[in-house]
């Protein structure tokens, strides 16, 4: 039956369209703009062409950021910020320069460094007075539309969420020209993070009935059009589904949170210098294969939605297109072997969302999954 008794919360202006990132200018309020963007898409001109369409704004750029974003590269974008009295932080890239700009946007009010907020931080940020904007290069982690940021710790190399309402960006802007230079590479395993949020919303404990609407749409969007986007860069119509299957997986999850899929993600970055999005789809069919635990009739509804006889056959077809855009499968692929299993297992129930798997998740229930793909 479904669950009426359900809050849904989602502030963040939506505007979608060929060239809307160079046509943004009444949503920038101020005269100061900071733009935070990764060195590829400040090399390329993305960035600074985007920053040229802001006539009669004073932009500064910061082109800093890395994968996987540290609370370091965090902190030297803040003071730079702040030396610029910005009024505006716009964020242009995947989701490492869009969290980055989101806590960036805050430090420029807020004193002090990401560390006195974040992991353990005793302090609370207290308003974000510039206006932030986001703009996704990646069809992958939504970050466009949610009040996460992930950053690394560099001093304890772990990597942690941040969950935040001052991080709902105001404006998102999906311009799909944006993500025609994603590599082959990039593209597979950015679409399957988006892939893994739309699922993981969909079968999380802390699901709702508008998220499922959006996740459902999002999965079948993908498993329509991930293959024509990584093996035909060009390919227009599939790359604007993307952007907007990301974009819908990301507010289904920005309600509900990740699973486990997430939570084993992150020893997966942080130790084995995975991609986020490879990461998280390297568990992906293993994890499907055991929703059905908790999910059993909402997992086989789903199956049967997407054109599959079970959750087997969906966790097949999953990994199937894995194989086809060029993903590895298996962990011992990403260079884990037996015995960083149990580590791997460890560190994975350590993060805050695990417990919303549909499975149970302990030491040897997760151990005994990470068997099964190594
Ligand atoms: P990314 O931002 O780290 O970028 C990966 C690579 O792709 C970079 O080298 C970048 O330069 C390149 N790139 C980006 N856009 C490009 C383009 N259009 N053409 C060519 N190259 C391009 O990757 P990502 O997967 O988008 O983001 C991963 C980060 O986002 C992780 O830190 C992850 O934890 C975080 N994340 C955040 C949320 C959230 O809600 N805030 C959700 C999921 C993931």
């Amino acid at each position: 039956m479904m669950n009426d008794n359900f809050s849904f919360y989602m502030p963040v202006r939506i505007v979608s369209g060929l060239g809307s990132s160079k046509e943004m200018s009444s949503f920038v309020k101020g005269e100061n703009v900071f733009i935070i963007s990764d060195p590829f898409l400040f090399k390329s001109g993305v960035a600074k062409e985007i920053g040229e369409s802001l006539a009669g704004k004073t932009v500064t750029y910061f082109a800093d950021v890395e994968p996987n974003p540290t609370c370091k590269s965090v902190d030297i974008a803040s003071s730079q910020a702040r030396a610029m009295k910005a009024d505006c932080v716009i964020g242009i890239g995947g989701g490492s320069a869009l969290d980055v700009a989101k806590i960036v946007a805050c430090l420029v009010t807020n004193e002090g460094s990401i560390y006195d907020y974040y992991a353990g931080g005793k302090q609370k940020l207290s308003s974000r007075e510039v206006t932030l904007i986001c703009i996704p290069t990646t069809a992958g982690t939504g970050s466009e539309v949610t009040n996460v940021g992930v950053y690394t710790d560099q001093r304890v190399g772990a990597k942690m969420p941040m969950v935040e309402e001052l991080f709902w960006p105001d404006v998102a802007i999906l311009d799909d020209e944006l993500t025609f230079t994603l590599p082959a590479d990039v593209t597979a395993a950015t679409g399957m993070d988006a892939f893994c949020h739309g699922i993981e919303a969909y079968w999380s404990e802390a699901s709702v009935p508008i998220s499922d609407v959006l996740a459902v749409e999002a999965l079948k969007l993908i498993f329509g059009n991930l293959r024509k986007a990584t093996l035909e860069p060009n390919h227009r119509e599939a790359r604007h589904k993307m952007l907007y299957a990301s974009l819908l997986s990301g507010v289904a999850f920005s309600q509900t949170r990740t699973t486990g899929v997430h939570a084993v993600s992150f020893p997966l970055t942080t130790e084995f210098n995975v991609s986020h999005g490879l990461a998280c789809a390297i568990t992906l069919p293993a994890f499907i294969r055991i929703s059905g635990e908790k999910k059993e009739e909402k997992m086989a509804r789903l199956a049967k939605e997407l054109g599959y006889e079970n959750i087997n056959t969906l966790a097949d077809a999953v990994e199937t297109l894995m194989e086809e855009i060029g993903l590895p499968t298996r962990l011992n692929e990403l260079g884990v072997t037996k015995e960083d299993l149990k580590h791997i297992a460890e560190v994975g129930l350590r993060a805050p969302v695990v417990h919303l798997t549909p499975a149970t998740m302990n030491e040897e229930t997760l151990h005994t999954l990470l068997k099964t793909i190594l």
